[in-house]
């Protein structure tokens, strides 16, 4: 059965669409396809989250997964999350909540239709890898009272003393050894196989080469993609379904020969209205975009003719631009690692490094942070980010406040105030006017 009309709505798109693109929604109409017809055909599938994802590992055992997160932000563009987010509260689930769990338990009442329109099946297995987020725990102890289906929990450890150790690899890989692959096993009636594990890893390491030499582009001027709204795109099947998958190594390798063209020819990015005609900002950004409203917000980047060069978000479901590559020669190990790498899995002063970086290295002209209301993995200690990033690379920083799925914390004016007066700092400080300090919380409004 073909997506039906409600696809369309679901990604507002930058105006241009480029093949690779193209080639992402087909991936993504074929995959969701396989979901719906998964009670007629017996494939099976697991819902599990982005951060510590074990695609490969999934797939080697012929499972589809289901990402709930990315049914919530998907639901959030096609205008759907006031209403489930309605219905959940009305089911007793608090306003402090975070939104995320609250659309996707609202979809699940509405009848589990996923982005494309399509229905959703129920999962066979639940597989919670707790990366970082307490919420992920609660969030699947309420699908397994929903479900009558089997749930696993890899426990992955924080990153709090800022490396990864050998007892915290082999912690993760004996869970994998002797919980989840038996699990897997269990549910699928398939036996694990290492090799086929291995090659769907050096798959993975192929498109994660090309998906860095993308972010990388934004170090050129003007920079050829925005990593952060552009970036949403980018990440799309590296994130959710498809690492470790022909198809995303033909994705990547694609957008890289697209994305390098744009160099070649002096081109800025594809934006909602067209091509940037003249970047006059460049800036990191923190924090996950909104998805309410995810063109008007861009619009308020780009109608100032900001682009972003480098992002935490694009980071979420995995650190690659720090050098990370999935290993195929020590599978266990190297999904391990990936696990604990993932950006909410790292401790502050990673952050802050990485956001430092990210400035220094692409020549941005400051940072903005945007808080969402609902996570408090992103949100916690974003003021003290704040500063700290201000103070390592002596760059303005900005701070706005929205949610992901819940259109009531999107304030338009506020924003684009906040934004605007932001730029003018910007402009302000090139021109060399003392004393520009933070635009946002306790700083110049
Ligand atoms: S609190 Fe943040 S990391 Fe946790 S489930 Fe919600 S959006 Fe995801």
């Amino acid at each position: 059965m073909s997506p039906k009309p409600g696809w369309e709505k679901a990604a507002p798109e930058p105006a241009q669409k480029d093949d690779s693109q193209l080639r992402q929604k087909k991936m993504l109409a074929e995959h969701y396809t396989r979901l719906e017809n998964a009670p007629r055909t017996g494939e099976k599938n697991v819902y599990t989250f982005v951060p510590g994802n074990l695609t490969e590992l999934l797939r080697s055992f012929d499972l589809l997964p289901v990402l709930p997160e990315i049914n919530a932000l998907q639901s959030a563009m096609r205008g759907k999350s006031r209403e489930y987010i309605s219905l959940a509260e009305k089911a007793g689930h608090s306003e402090d909540v975070c939104t995320y769990v609250k659309c996707d338990l609202g979809m699940k009442k509405s009848g589990n239709v996923g982005p494309t329109g399509q229905k959703l099946p129920d999962p066979d297995l639940l597989l919670l890898s707790y990366t970082g987020c307490f919420t992920f725990m609660k969030w699947f102890e309420i699908l397994q009272r929903e479900y009558d289906c089997p749930m696993v929990m890899l426990h992955v450890p924080y990153q709090g003393g800022g490396a990864i150790t050998d007892n915290m690899r082999q912690y993760v890989v004996s869970q994998l050894r002797e919980k989840v692959i038996p699990v897997l096993e269990s549910v699928t009636g398939k036996k694990f196989d290492e090799d086929e594990l291995r090659e769907r890893l050096r798959k993975s390491a192929q498109a994660e080469e090309d998906f860095v030499h993308v972010l990388e582009s934004a170090r050129n001027r003007p920079s050829p993609i925005d990593s952060y709204f552009g970036g949403v795109y980018y990440i799309g099947p590296i994130f959710t379904a498809f690492r470790g998958t022909d198809a995303a190594v033909d994705y990547y390798r694609e957008l890289r020969a697209e994305v390098d063209e744009r160099v070649r020819l002096g081109k800025g990015p594809v934006l909602p209205d067209g091509e940037l005609e003249e970047e006059k900002f460049r800036i990191v950004v923190e924090g996950p975009p909104n998805w309410t409203h995810f063109r008007e917000f861009w619009k308020m980047f780009s109608d100032e003719g900001a682009v972003a060069v480098a992002s935490t978000y694009t980071k979420v479901g995995g650190v690659y631009d720090l050098g990370f590559r999935h290993d195929p020669d020590h599978p266990l190990e190297t999904l391990a690692d990936y696990c604990m790498g993932c950006y909410t899995n790292l401790n502050l002063p990673s952050r802050v490094k990485m956001i430092s970086q990210y400035v220094r290295d692409y020549q941005a002209d400051g940072f903005l942070i945007n808080s969402v209301k609902s996570c408090n993995s992103f949100s916690a200690g974003q003021l003290l980010i704040l500063r700290e990033v201000e103070n390592a690379c002596g760059r303005p920083g900005g701070f706005i406040e929205s949610d992901l799925v819940d259109p009531r914390y999107f304030s338009a004016a506020n924003i684009k105030n906040r934004l605007e007066s932001y730029f003018q700092m910007i402009e302000q400080k090139r021109g060399g006017a003392p004393g520009a300090a933070a635009v946002g919380e306790g700083g110049g409004r």
